[in-house]
């Protein structure tokens, strides 16, 4: 099952940048929400704080009703996809995938199947490693890549690679910060349907970054549209679409005003 997020008050500056400014939000557990809105609006930089990167200034974070604030990344029950894959060129697609779980300790959060046989703070034994990168590899149909280095895939490959690797820590939560804009057009498209099939599959929770409102509109659950470190709207893509609730949503959005 995925987890609930929920996000109250979160204010953070840089500075005399003030770029989160009182930001609330609400996940329900298991669906698929996107963060839309222009570059430099502050959507990155609400990922990081909910992945424990960077620290607010006030308000607080919680999964599954619980405040995660004094939580370090580790500790979090979330996993976060990039852009860029971050693969160790040096290490097989397995080897990349299992590396989460042969360095960490088991959180008392992870959902791992073999968990009973686990408590939390053990490490895992290889045998079970290598039947969890199996199972997630199938899920990402990266099977028959296991013995590849990341220089021999293409890019949806490496996408496919860097999901699972997010996938095997079993979160209850993915943060995604525009993980397909390195992908041409094509592939792209074919990977927006692919990440909600996978959200549905693993009833997993996301949390989707993009700055293209099409893949917002398409993918989502609901919309929530972000402008100058706020959120002016959190809707289905229906309601932003044909209700826009503030002037600079409809303008962002298309609509002539
Ligand atoms: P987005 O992801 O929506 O493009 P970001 O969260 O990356 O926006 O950035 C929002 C604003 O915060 C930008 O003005 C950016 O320059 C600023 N910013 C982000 N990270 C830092 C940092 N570590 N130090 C100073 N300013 C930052
Ligand atoms: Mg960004």
């Amino acid at each position: 099952m995925g987890a609930t997020l929920s996000i109250c008050d979160l204010t953070k500056a840089f500075g005399q940048t003030h770029v989160l400014s009182q930001i609330s939000l609400d996940v329900q557990a298991g669906s698929f929400v996107s963060l839309l809105g222009p570059s430099g609006c502050g959507k990155s930089t609400l990922l990081r704080v909910i992945a424990g990167f960077e620290a607010q200034d006030q308000g607080t974070v919680s999964v599954n009703g619980h405040s995660i604030d004094h939580l370090p990344p580790r500790a979090r029950n979330l996993a976060m996809v990039f852009q860029s894959y971050a693969l160790y060129p040096h290490m097989t697609v397995g080897e990349n995938i299992s590396l989460p779980l042969e360095m960490e300790r088991l959180s008392p959060f992870q959902r791992l199947p073999l968990l009973g046989r686990y408590a939390p703070g053990q490490r895992m034994l290889m045998a079970d490693i290598t039947a969890e990168v199996r199972k997630v590899a199938s899920v990402a149909e990266i099977d028959h890549l296991l013995d590849r280095r990341p220089a021999q895939l293409s890019g949806g490959q490496r996408q496919r690679v860097a999901l699972a690797r997010a996938m095997v820590r079993a979160p209850g939560l993915f943060l995604m910060d525009e993980p397909l804009s390195n992908l041409d057009a094509k592939l792209r498209v074919t990977m927006r349907s692919e990440l909600v099939a996978m959200n549905k599959r693993l009833d997993a929770t996301v949390l989707y970054v993009t700055h293209d409102q099409t893949e917002a509109m398409t993918m989502s659950d609901r919309i929530a549209l972000m402008m100058g470190g706020q959120i002016l709207q959190y809707d289905t893509p229906e309601a932003i679409y044909s209700a826009p609730a503030h002037v600079d949503v409809a303008r962002f959005i298309g609509h002539p005003s």
